[in-house]
């Protein structure tokens, strides 16, 4: 039997972890179509869903983010597929857990936002939000997911209904991630509804988030991942997880290309480590290869520090 796993907050103290990287721009290249249901995969092309998860494992993610991210009924019924929230979760945390290929890994269960407003902004609910989470965070938990990733979120209302979700389900750890996007003037970041760094990571804290993250979001490189790791870890003392994009999207002959190279990117993991993130990933465009380049970056940089805890004083 697997000796028991520590949870994903207990073990990011005794070292940093790696993420994945995206999974989006991974399902084009395997042949989905711009608009369709990425996540009806995991129930219809399981292998394809696989074989990009197995080559994060194989490149040396220590978490896997599930196939999930629309996963949520509001999501899913946009397709057709409302009925099958139930099994498109358990599908996607069986296929994250099938990619470790029987190593230790956390599967993170991806819960990304609804797609829409709430009242009085939008067409909906509080009630109906709060009931379509429940059933993703159900769905994810009782799978057996290590964690749930609550995503590229903008909204403190949306994300506190969705961490409430995950709390009630029992998942084993929280993580709550914003999106950010730099001001025009470049001097700052913030959400699209204005939170910034220092107020997420409050509210998190007070609404039982186990840790604190940011992903995606608009020009959000390496260096302000940086700066916003520095932010949160001043503001809580929760762990911290950061998942920039590789770079900037760019349209290239109609098709949205990130275009950041895994040896550019790879510049800023070290920086980051020493800012204290606790988890690192990447986002939207970023590959095997960007997760490798880290892999072998964070462990050269924690080989170094054990060995400069080890010289004589
Ligand atoms: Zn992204």
């Amino acid at each position: 039997m697997e000796a028991q796993k520590l949870r994903l907050q207990d073990k990011v103290r005794e070292r940093p972890l790696l993420g994945d990287g995206a999974m989006g721009t991974q399902l084009m290249i395997a042949g989905l179509e711009q608009g369709n249901c990425g996540e009806a995969w995991n129930l219809t092309h399981p292998e394809r869903v696989l074989a990009i998860q197995r080559r994060y494992a194989e490149a040396g993610s220590d978490c896997i983010i599930t196939n999930t991210f629309g996963g949520s009924r509001i999501m899913l019924n946009r397709h057709g597929h409302a009925e099958d929230v139930a099994a498109v979760n358990r599908a996607g945390v069986e296929i994250a857990r099938e990619a470790f290929g029987g190593r230790e890994g956390w599967v993170l269960g991806d819960i990304g936002p609804f797609g829409g407003l709430m009242e009085p902004y939008g067409d909906f609910s509080e009630d109906q939000v709060r009931r379509a989470f429940a059933e993703q965070a159900e769905a994810l938990v009782a799978a057996g997911a290590d964690a749930l990733i609550i995503e590229t979120q903008t909204s403190l209302e949306e994300l506190q209904l969705a961490i409430e979700a995950g709390r009630n389900a029992g998942a084993p750890c929280v993580i709550g991630s914003m999106a950010y996007d730099v001001t025009l003037d470049g001097s700052t970041f913030r959400t699209m509804m204005g939170i910034d760094p220092e107020r997420a990571a409050a509210f998190m804290g007070e609404h039982g988030a186990d840790i604190v993250a940011l992903n995606c979001g608009t020009g959000m490189d390496m260096e302000r991942a940086r700066q916003a790791v520095r932010r949160y870890k001043e503001a809580t003392g929760l762990p911290v997880m950061a998942q920039p994009n590789a770079g900037q999207p760019k349209l290239v002959a109609m098709k949205v290309v990130y275009d950041e190279t895994p040896e550019q990117m790879v510049c800023g993991v070290v920086p980051l480590l020493e800012a204290g993130v606790d988890i690192v990933g990447a986002c939207c465009g970023s590959t095997p290869e960007h997760i490798r380049a880290f892999r072998s970056a964070m462990d050269h940089y924690l080989a170094g520090r054990a060995n400069r805890q080890e010289l004589p004083r």
